[in-house]
């Protein structure tokens, strides 16, 4: 080699490897760093398998990856022994209030960093204005948000039970073409809500086009989930193909017993999919059981236009029986006989009710558990405005085949909770370190690289977080630091409010906001616009 040519050579590398850290601060002292995460077991998040290397980071941004010897730092942390990973990305969430919470503790313990709202149709109806509150408010972590089609929907067309006009069409449009250019990620759909529920697939695909002219993606709660799972799941891509928009099916699953088994041809349709070029993803919670509200176990007529027309449908006796043979046509076609897979998570109107099934409070309030009871009981709920509820009736089987899909992500569903509140749904708890602790550990259904994997990379790339989601230089410092021989979730369905073990270090846009396993007052989290 010519010296020529050799200063060719290392001039190309030193582009290649420092030019991106210079560029970014060219003032900073190469080697000088504001923090240095020292010797941990790198799991990048691109699947690639774990290397022993330390991490320095500047100004909120991993600077460089490496053996990082001779470099100086503000601060240290010892990694040693531990894994060292993205900070999770959690694309399916309901903490569309996190400013009354900014400090979400029970997301940030279980290493999550970026989380995405306005998922099942439910978002700000202004997104612009929600991000500047959320802006004020601090968040801990990054937030981001897609705009709901029940949201939309709402504001122009009330609950009403029919096709919208011409002229509704277009004001929906215009809402979600707001709503994306305040900085929407994307457009979602809860089709088993009210008012999504009434709209036709025509609907969907005008809308989901007007987020895909902005490069965002359609995420949907389908139809159904279990006794039509399969039509369900051809809609969801009828409609990403029409709108010719990037698909996130949330939260798969196969919610009925009936139906087990299904998962394999849910997957299936979205392997030919993406043969036929669609970007189409999924994400699950790693839980047997669904959170939802009571209301989805009544028929949807029932709770068209708000709770004073609900009240007179349930108090009319005619219509009640009517309304009780449908709601057992519901749970036998799931392969279901009565409520005992129905849980109360949060009944306002009682709370001595809250951790009992449907027969169990059926007993305590009525003195009986039969099936008419307990449909009594439902009854007299709904009529006091319903309950948040946790309904097991999933697999382990379609679980762990969902879960070893490569493109299907893992995320939470979750909203907030406040420690010790009623009886939520233990995945905002635990999710992301279930994951890690009994599917990766214990049950090995997937490997630690891949888990990683799953919550970083896939979902970054699938919503756009460009410059997250992985390890590399030029990247946010958005990292979780955990022990894998104790990472584990400590959240039961009977005892939700409880973190997680082995989540040592997380670290949000460079900042530690947790810190030898302790939340700090740190809240360095930013508002990601697309
Ligand atoms: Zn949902």
């Amino acid at each position: 080699m010519t010296f020529q040519s050799f200063a060719r050579l290392a001039l190309t590398v030193a582009l290649a490897l420092g030019a991106p850290a210079l560029q970014l601060h060219p003032s900073a002292q190469p080697g000088t760093f504001d923090l240095i995460l020292r010797n941990g077991r790198v799991v990048d998040g691109t699947g690639a398998p774990g290397r022993l290397a330390s991490i320095g980071i500047r100004a909120g941004r991993i600077v460089e990856v490496g053996p990082l010897e001779g470099a100086t730092a503000s601060a240290t942390i010892d990694a040693a022994g531990l894994v060292v990973a993205p900070g999770f990305i959690d694309v399916h969430t309901h903490v569309d209030e996190i400013a009354s919470q900014p400090a979400i503790p029970h997301f940030v313990r279980m290493g999550v960093t970026t989380v995405v709202a306005g998922n099942c149709g439910g978002s700000a109806a202004d997104v612009a204005k929600a991000f500047a509150e959320i802006e004020s408010a601090r968040p801990a972590l990054n937030y981001s948000t897609l705009v709901g089609h029940n949201t939309v929907r709402r504001e122009v067309m009330g609950t009403a039970n029919r096709q919208a006009t011409p002229d509704e069409l277009k004001r929906m449009e215009a809402l979600v073409d707001k709503a994306m250019a305040d900085g929407a990620v994307g457009f979602s759909t809860g089709l088993q809500y009210v008012p999504g529920t009434y709209a036709e697939t025509a609907e969907i695909v005008a809308l989901a086009r007007v987020a895909a002219r902005h490069g965002g993606v359609y995420a949907t709660h389908m139809r159904n989930e279990g006794t039509a799972l399969e039509e369900a799941v051809a809609e969801a891509i009828d409609i990403a193909e029409q709108a010719q928009c990037a698909l996130e099916i949330s939260h798969l699953k196969v919610d009925a017993p009936s139906r087990w088994g299904a998962s394999a041809k849910a997957l299936a349709m979205i392997d030919a999919a993406r043969a036929r070029g669609l970007r189409v993803n999924a994400d699950q919670y790693l839980y047997d059981a669904a959170s939802s509200n009571l209301g989805i176990r009544f028929p949807s007529w029932v709770l068209e236009g708000g709770q004073e027309k609900i009240n007179e449908r349930l108090a009319d006796e005619a219509t009640w029986t009517k309304i009780r043979a449908e709601m057992r046509e519901l749970i036998r076609e799931r392969g279901l006989e009565d409520y005992t897979f129905a849980r109360i998570a949060e009944y306002r109107a009682d709370r001595s009710l809250n951790g009992l099934t449907i027969p169990q409070a059926a007993q305590k309030v009525l003195g009986a558990a039969d099936l008419a009871t307990q449909q009594e009981l439902m009854r007299r709920m709904l009529r006091a405005g319903g309950a948040s509820m946790v309904y097991h009736f999933m697999s382990d089987n379609d679980l762990n085949r969902i879960l070893r899909h490569p493109m299907v992500s893992v995320a939470s569903d979750s909203g907030l909770n406040t420690f010790g509140e009623g009886v939520p749904h233990p995945r905002g708890y635990g999710n992301a370190v279930r994951t890690l602790g009994k599917y990766v550990r214990e049950d090995k259904v997937i490997g630690l690289e891949e888990a990683v994997r799953k919550m970083t990379s896939l979902p970054a790339d699938q919503f756009g977080f460009e410059d997250r989601g992985r390890l590399a230089p030029g990247l946010a410092a958005d990292i979780v630091v955990f022990d894998p021989a104790t990472v584990g979730d400590r959240a039961t369905y009977a005892d939700p409010h409880q973190y997680p073990t082995g989540i040592v270090h997380v670290l949000v846009n460079g900042v530690p906001v947790v810190r030898d396993g302790r939340q700090t007052d740190a809240r360095p989290g930013k508002v990601l616009r697309k």
